[in-house]
């Protein structure tokens, strides 16, 4: 048997953007743990197929982060269908590789929409309940890029910054009721959304030389760091982000 420290079973959790990558590994991770499961996505059979694949009580819930509405009725369901939320992943993201000069407005306000601002409006319907209960987990998938920017990527390494700050302002207004919020920040990890990275040898070789580890990240990885954080081992760690990133960040 584990640590005390380290138990949440019994617990229910979301995780935002769970139909496939970093999201359904940690769902499983937050399964295997024993906690029940709800995962999010847009597309009802991508989810579905998602959830056949995962062992014990994983439930679905389909909407997009980004639309208010949609997350405020979302959330309402979840809770009333699976139970109170103990613990939120915001892990909803995308990425738009493309020069800044060459960044359209309407890519600008689709990546902070998926970013940053789907953060804010998931963390808010989930801590308007978890507060008035007086306890919760909130775990926000910053970055690498929270931390560095790349040629190429200053959208998407804005909304990772400013997720770290969201990360911290959450921790100041809710963590005195209760609700304790912190970020788990990836390296570079193998998912669809870096495949073309991945592709790419000599970027790949670079992730390689550049990360202490010696090698990218598996989405495996990142699980540990998230069930701590989810754990009463860490009821008194607040608005930090773990880096799980082979030791990238140290060095670059
Ligand atoms: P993937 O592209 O593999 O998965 C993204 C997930 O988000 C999918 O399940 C997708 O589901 C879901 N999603 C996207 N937009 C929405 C939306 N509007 N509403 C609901 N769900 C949505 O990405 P990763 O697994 O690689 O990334 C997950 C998170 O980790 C992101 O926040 C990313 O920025 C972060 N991260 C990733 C790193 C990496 O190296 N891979 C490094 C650092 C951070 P669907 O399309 O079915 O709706």
């Amino acid at each position: 048997m584990g640590h005390p420290l380290f138990d949440i079973s019994g617990r229910t959790a979301l995780v935002t953007g769970s139909s496939r990558g970093i999201g359904l590994a940690l769902a499983r991770g937050l399964l295997e743990a024993g906690c029940t499961v709800v995962l999010n996505g847009r597309d009802a059979d991508r989810l579905t197929l998602a959830a056949a694949g995962l062992p014990g009580d994983v439930r679905t819930a389909v909407f997009d982060v980004t639309d208010g509405p949609s997350v405020a009725a979302g959330v309402a369901d979840v809770e009333q269908r699976v139970g109170p939320l103990d613990i939120l992943v915001n892990n909803a993201g995308m990425q738009l590789r493309a020069p800044l000069l060459e960044f359209t407005d309407t890519d600008w306000h689709r990546i902070l929409d998926t970013n940053l601002t789907s953060a804010f409006l998931v963390g808010r319907e989930a801590a308007r309940r978890m507060t008035a209960r007086g306890h919760g987990k909130i775990i926000n998938i910053c970055s690498l890029q929270s931390e560095v920017a790349r040629p190429g990527i200053a959208p998407y390494a804005a909304t990772k910054g400013a997720l770290k700050m969201l990360t911290k302002g959450m921790c100041a207004d809710w963590g005195p009721h209760g609700v304790q919020v912190n970020g788990l920040g990836p390296g570079y990890i193998e998912t669809e959304l870096t495949r073309p990275l991945v592709e790419d040898e000599e970027f790949s070789d670079w992730v390689r030389r550049r990360t202490p580890a010696g090698r990218w990240g598996r989405t495996e990885d990142l699980v540990g760091g998230v069930l701590f954080l989810a754990s009463p081992a860490a009821d008194f760690v607040g608005g930090q982000v773990l880096y799980v990133d082979g030791g990238m960040t140290s060095v670059l």
